[in-house]
């Protein structure tokens, strides 16, 4: 398998180098070339395996000999150390628990892949300094799947005031090789500062940069597992499938587009937004425009330049029209994902986190005049924002003892402003001799 840049089809690099870079040097996303759809028996058959299992086929095809098996094995093993259960909600609507890893949200998964694949390339090569922008889930999911990790330093810049205290702590106390960067702006601010970084031809030359964002493609990777072993869960020809995914930076939903093209039988992906919509809208319209983002208490979701954008657009020769035969975009405002963990806990006794609220409601708005069978994904604990869903319910919630660990911990932050000059200066001042 090779992978080629978005902004250009004739740059084709291996897994390794894909890995390391995270973005393409033409700044461009790296995309699978081609993939191939697996025999229906391989489907069936994962049923009788584990996850694990499922992984290990999926991977292999991906990672393509640059690790050989018997590593890749056990950086799957290591990778996905927790349960991702299935749990019926409602009569045809399912959960996928995506939030039972170390941080508590999703993006364990492809943050602890994407280490541990990292760790075994940085064996053969020289120093890298990864940078993160976060909205709270991924810099904890990274810090946490780094740690400690030799050969790799990590950058992560958040926005000052944006993220839940909770979340916070878990990514800005631990020292270390991770370093936390406050900055004075919104979560969109840090995304584009770290894509200037990339581009900065002095930062490039002095500094080994990778990222470790959605925008690296060994994040998506251990994200198309979980399709796969969330359909084996469920009764055999449990169709049509509808998969509703609480989305922001569209990886998650990417890498369902990519198990969709292995041969997942699903029939329609929701993209369920909170009120930051361009993905919505440009399903509706055809037009995509970027916008600045909005806070809302789906937090990890609040995304108006969606980094993943450009894989979806081609893979699909950007074409809105076939876009919009695989995808239909929904958002809700927080009153609305307000009312439904309220209810849902009410009628059901689930408790919905805020994001995994608008899967929810993408799902029943959905199957309310088309019948199937639907899976949505729980992408965060809702201890996690315990203060929101504790005012909802009017209950107090057990916060479990992996989200408490670090709150009594200090904090430890670069404090810097949203130009990218400031945050170019501080990397360049880490550099010693
Ligand atoms: C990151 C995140 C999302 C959005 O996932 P994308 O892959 O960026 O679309 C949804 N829910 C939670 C809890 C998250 O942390």
């Amino acid at each position: 398998m090779k992978y080629y840049s978005t902004n250009n089809k004739s740059i084709r690099v291996n897994f390794r180098e894909a890995v390391l870079k995270g973005i393409a040097d033409d700044q461009g996303l790296f995309l699978p070339e081609k993939i191939k759809t697996l025999p229906e028996e391989i489907i069936r058959d994962f049923r009788k395996t584990g996850l694990n299992e499922i992984a290990c086929t999926i991977a292999g095809i991906f990672v393509n000999n640059d690790i050989p098996d018997k590593v890749l094995s056990e950086i799957i093993k290591d990778s996905l150390n927790f349960e991702i259960p299935l749990v019926k909600v409602e009569e045809n609507v399912f959960s996928l628990e995506l939030f039972h890893g170390p941080t508590m949200a999703f993006k364990d998964v492809g943050a602890r892949f994407l280490a541990r694949c990292m760790s075994y390339f940085t064996e053969t090569s020289k120093t890298i300094t990864i940078l993160v922008a976060t909205s709270g889930d991924t810099g904890s999911a990274v810090a946490n799947g780094f740690l400690g990790i030799e050969g790799i330093d990590v950058v992560i810049l958040y926005p000052s005031g944006k993220v839940s205290p909770l979340q916070e702590k878990q990514f800005t106390t631990l020292g270390k090789n991770i370093t936390a960067i406050e900055v004075s702006g919104t979560f969109d601010d840090c995304q584009e500062m770290v894509k200037l970084a990339f581009a900065d031809p002095e930062l490039k030359k002095r500094i080994n940069l990778s990222s470790a964002n959605s925008i690296n493609i060994a994040r998506l990777i251990p994200q198309t597992f979980y399709y796969f072993f969330a359909y084996a869960q469920l009764a055999l020809n449990s169709l049509p499938l509808i998969i509703s995914v609480p989305s922001g930076n569209y990886g998650n939903l990417t890498a369902g587009l990519i198990a969709k093209r292995l041969g997942l039988p699903v029939e329609i992906f929701l993209a369920a937004s909170n009120i930051n919509r361009p993905v919505p809208d440009y399903l509706e319209t055809g037009e995509f425009k970027p916008r600045p983002s909005i806070e809302t208490i789906a937090n990890a979701m609040d995304v108006g330049n969606p980094g993943n954008f450009e894989r979806i657009l081609e893979m699909y020769d950007h074409s809105w029209k076939a876009i919009k035969k695989e995808i239909i975009g929904f958002s809700y405002t927080d009153d609305q994902i307000r009312k439904s963990i309220k209810q849902v806990y009410k009628n059901t006794g689930y408790l919905l986190d805020p994001h995994g609220a608008t899967g929810y409601l993408a799902l029943k708005e959905y199957l309310y005049d088309h019948p199937g069978i639907g899976i949505f994904f729980e992408t965060a604990h809702p201890a996690k924002f315990h203060t929101i869903i504790e005012e909802i319910i009017e209950e107090d919630l057990i916060i479990p003892e992996k989200l408490l660990e670090f709150d009594n911990r200090r904090k430890k932050t670069v404090v810097i402003s949203n130009r990218f000059e400031d945050f170019k200066n501080y990397l360049l001042s880490q550099i010693t001799g």
